[in-house]
């Protein structure tokens, strides 16, 4: 345990950009409004009349045979400007599940300088993509993984940033490999102005996109002893969280944070819908208000009428509904990997590579003799009607070679991989 001198002092991680956000004055009234009891008056807001918005009502239908019903009245509020941090009650049931699977320690901790705080976003990506405009500027050294998530690197590499791959392999980051490349900084220096000590780490921490891996505990916690020593955030990414085939989930980040050093990405993109675009970012207060100070500016906020509807269906759920739906998106997960690796065995066996991924929709495919497989996707795959994504679009260099292939189990069936994977050996065949 490092002494109470620990005291997180954010301001050295924030953009010049990040730390010249200031609230929109209309923001604040709008939410202040929004809050208030029905008697007040208010010519303050800038909201438009919804008597004239064309939508009445509306009744979803739940698989389960359940309604969502948002009658006039919640109708008026779902088609109306919202607060920036997302809807209260959604707030509310996602702050409670948090703490019940993460019992994040900041959340209780005056030590780590700030409460936990939470906020929907549009998509984890959204929230991602603020996170990092919060904290990176031009010419910081970002610690991350690669292969990553390619949607990462188009929020990250027009920062400007100089992006330090640490090796991984199928359980992820190598905490050893990290301690080394961290080696050549002095971690007393990490507080100085204009230190280059990296601030900012990023990881996808389960069924990582592409690669499937997924980090232990122990690797968890050595990463974050090493985030300690040298005082850098944690960007926790962690969109395939819902999709661990495995019980009891593995121990997250956010679980381990006692500093307020730890920033994650929930989405419920895999679990309860990717269009209507619902995430979150969980982390310390002062990180988190930086995020929507930065949404008030841009989006506003996400739908409220998608924050209303979700919020209906987790209400009527209940936490244990949703975790029971959650084990049924699993069970048809783990049968569709199942699926994959079979028709894998049956095809690939002597052509390639593989590595059973622990969480998430993808496995990450080592061909054997291509020493590259764009050409082999751009140009012969559609010829023979099977598509993947060719690994090196993954790669912090995206034109250096890659001799892996992305495939993903979520949305064909058993019969259509088992004839793609028959397809891609015979390109494969022809390509040796
Ligand atoms: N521009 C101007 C001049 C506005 O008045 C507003 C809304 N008050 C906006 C942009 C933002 O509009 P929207 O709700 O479509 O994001
Ligand atoms: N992060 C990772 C690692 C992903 O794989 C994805 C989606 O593919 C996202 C973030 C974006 O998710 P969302 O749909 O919540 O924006």
């Amino acid at each position: 345990m490092l002494p109470d001198k620990a005291v997180m002092n954010y301001s050295r991680f924030f953009t010049a950009v990040s730390a010249a956000r200031k609230p929109s004055p209309i923001r604040i009234i709008t939410e202040l409004q929004q809050r208030s009891p029905p008697s007040v008056i208010s010519l303050a807001g800038g909201a438009p009349n919804p008597d004239t918005f064309p939508f009445h009502s509306a009744t979803v239908k739940v698989k389960n045979g359940a309604s969502i019903v948002l009658d006039e009245t919640t109708m008026k509020r779902a088609l109306q400007y919202s607060a920036s941090s997302g809807i209260p009650e959604l707030l509310s049931w996602m702050k409670t599940l948090q703490r019940n699977l993460h019992n994040p320690p900041t959340a209780s901790n005056s030590v780590a300088g700030g409460q936990m705080d939470i906020c929907v976003t549009t998509g984890s990506q959204e929230g991602l993509s603020k996170t990092f405009e919060m904290l990176v500027t031009p010419g910081d050294n970002v610690l991350l993984d690669a292969p990553t998530y390619s949607g990462t690197l188009a929020a990250l590499q027009p920062l400007g940033c100089n992006i330090i791959n640490v090796p991984s392999d199928q359980f992820g980051m190598i905490p050893g490999a990290l301690r080394e490349i961290l080696s050549r900084w002095d971690p007393a220096d990490a507080k100085k102005p204009g230190s280059t000590v990296p601030r900012v780490l990023y990881t996808i921490p389960n069924g990582g996109n592409p690669t499937g891996a997924s980090m232990t505990a122990e690797r968890k916690a050595d990463v974050y002893q090493l985030a300690r020593e040298y005082d850098f955030l944690i960007i926790e990414d962690d969109p395939y969280y819902f999709l661990q085939f495995q019980k009891p989930w593995a121990p997250t980040f956010l679980s381990m944070d006692v500093d307020g050093r730890v920033i994650r990405t929930d989405s419920f993109s895999k679990i309860l819908s990717s269009g209507l675009r619902i995430g979150f970012v969980t982390g310390p207060k002062p990180l988190v208000d930086r995020v929507v100070l930065h949404i008030q500016a841009s989006t506003m906020h996400t739908s409220t009428f998608t924050q209303l509807m979700v919020s209906q269906l987790l209400h009527g759920w209940g936490q244990e509904g949703f975790l029971n739906h959650v084990d049924g998106v699993v069970e048809f997960y783990r049968k569709q990997r199942d699926a994959m690796l079979s028709s894998a065995d049956r095809w690939l066996k002597d052509l390639a590579d593989w590595h059973t991924p622990a969480a998430g929709m993808f496995l990450w495919i080592r061909l054997k003799g291509v020493a590259d497989t764009q050409r082999l996707i751009s140009e012969k795959a559609l010829e023979k009607e099977v598509l993947l994504i060719p690994g090196g679009v993954f790669n912090i260099d995206s034109s250096a070679p890659s001799p892996f292939v992305r495939a993903a189990f979520s949305l064909s069936t058993p019969e259509q991989i088992d004839e793609a994977f028959k397809r891609l050996a015979s390109l494969i065949k022809e390509a040796l």
